[in-house]
């Protein structure tokens, strides 16, 4: 029922036992039949962004892939209905379209510009219980955040208002792009795949590809998280129908063996940029772990985007009880990214980064020198922490030296 007749009886039959699959990070929904009418009601209400958005960012990918172009993605850890405002919109994509700037000029190469935004409302989370003993936040798209047991039941309710919303915001870059920020103009939208009475919703059949497929109305590019890459899991057997490029997080634990079954699966047709490889290994673990990840896949022929998100290895608790981050971690992965990849001889594709332009406090370190104390002044995030403007500014800028150090190299041959 869920995908006839837009992606056809076999499509159809795929996706439901990709979905019968064991899916870790669900809410328990109360009432299945409310749920149901829901997502009958998403089925309606059509697609997000446009398959020729979509269609475009693939071609981008593949030009990322093959190191003609540089990947910068980024913004809200997690989206909330609360700050779905214009103004705070408007300042996470001008830091996106600013930094790449920073990225174009020093490299000379395009960057493609994707947010985290329109659909980043679902979060996974490490521990179903939170500090004060509720039901964890586990994003808008499930429950509110609010601190009773009440406002955690979830709600598919919801899923309702973050489509509404997601298209709001799609529509607002439209705007942005043909009016008061140029740059957003080619900006596309990114989630993690996460909840998935969500992401089975707006799928539709594209025979575009080497095989049929289901493209995603939702977003342009989706990714599967640290926390869902289970091998028998639906959320990768999901990740395996889409038609959109893919990206999938890879944690310090990953083996070179495992990185390259990934690889198998999420791109069997070896096509370039179907696939980005996110790793988020933490600065001390970088420099060991990602090598032999990089030289078995990059020896098997499949082009990927390599992408480095310096945030998730690198987050903790500060004395005062606050989720942060330090600047200089940050930094210092990113450095060990563009180190490997250019020790490797491979293409460091892009940045997956967490910030926003407003002005918060909630990671430290950086030319603006917030501590730990400061911390307090504006911690805003619903989930992980931010950078904020000036200390996103700061990162473009040293990242921007790596890549332009690490392009040198290649550029010699070329010439
Ligand atoms: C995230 O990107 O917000 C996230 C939860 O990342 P990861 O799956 O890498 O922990
Ligand atoms: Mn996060």
């Amino acid at each position: 029922m869920l995908t006839q007749p837009p992606a056809g009886p076999a499509l159809a039959a795929r996706l439901a036992r990709a979905l019968a699959r064991p899916a870790a990070q669900q809410p328990r929904w109360p009432d299945p039949r409310r749920t149901a009418e829901v997502v009958a009601a998403l089925h309606r209400a059509g697609p997000v962004v446009t398959a020729a958005s979509t269609a475009r960012l693939r071609t981008h990918l593949a030009a990322v892939a093959r190191g003609e172009a540089f990947l910068l993605q980024g913004g809200d850890c997690a989206e909330t209905f609360a700050e779905n405002t214009d103004a705070h919109k408007t300042a996470n994509l001008r830091t996106l379209v600013e930094m790449a700037g920073v990225f174009a000029d020093r490299t000379g190469l395009p960057v493609v510009k994707v947010a985290r935004m329109a659909g980043q409302y679902a979060k996974p989370r490490s521990h179903d219980v939170d500090a004060g003993g509720l039901p964890s936040y586990r994003g808008d798209l499930v429950h509110s955040a609010e601190a009773t047991s009440a406002a955690r039941i979830p709600d598919p309710g919801r899923m309702l208002r973050a489509h509404a919303d997601a298209a709001r915001t799609t529509a607002l870059i439209g705007r942005l792009g043909a009016g008061a920020l140029p740059g957003a103009g080619d900006v596309y939208v990114s989630h993690e795949a996460l909840l998935l009475d969500y992401e089975r919703s707006v799928l539709r059949l594209d025979d575009s590809g080497p095989e049929p497929r289901l493209l995603s109305g939702l977003a342009d590019f989706l990714w599967i998280g640290e926390r869902t890459r289970q091998h028998d899991g639906a959320h990768l057997a999901l990740a395996e129908l889409l038609a959109n490029p893919v990206g999938l997080k890879l944690g310090p634990a990953t083996t070179p063996e495992e990185a390259l079954a990934y690889v198998r699966r999420l791109d069997p047709h070896a096509e370039p940029g179907r696939l980005t490889l996110i790793s988020r290994m933490g600065h001390t673990r970088i420099r060991s772990v990602l090598p032999p990840i990089v030289e078995k896949v990059a020896a098997s022929g499949h082009e990927v985007v390599w992408q480095c998100d310096p945030m998730h290895g690198n987050t903790y608790t500060s004395a005062n009880g606050y989720k942060t981050r330090d600047v200089d971690a940050i930094a210092d992965e990113m450095a060990g990214f563009f180190e490997v990849h250019r020790q490797v001889g491979t293409h460091p594709g892009g940045l997956h980064l967490e910030f926003t332009g407003d002005p918060v406090t909630e990671c430290v370190g950086g030319a603006c020198a917030l501590t730990e104390t400061d911390l307090p002044t504006r911690y805003r995030t619903a989930c992980d922490p931010r950078l904020n403007a000036a200390q996103a500014h700061e990162l473009a800028h040293r990242a921007a030296e790596s890549a332009a150090a690490c392009l040198e190299p290649r550029k010699a041959v070329l010439r």
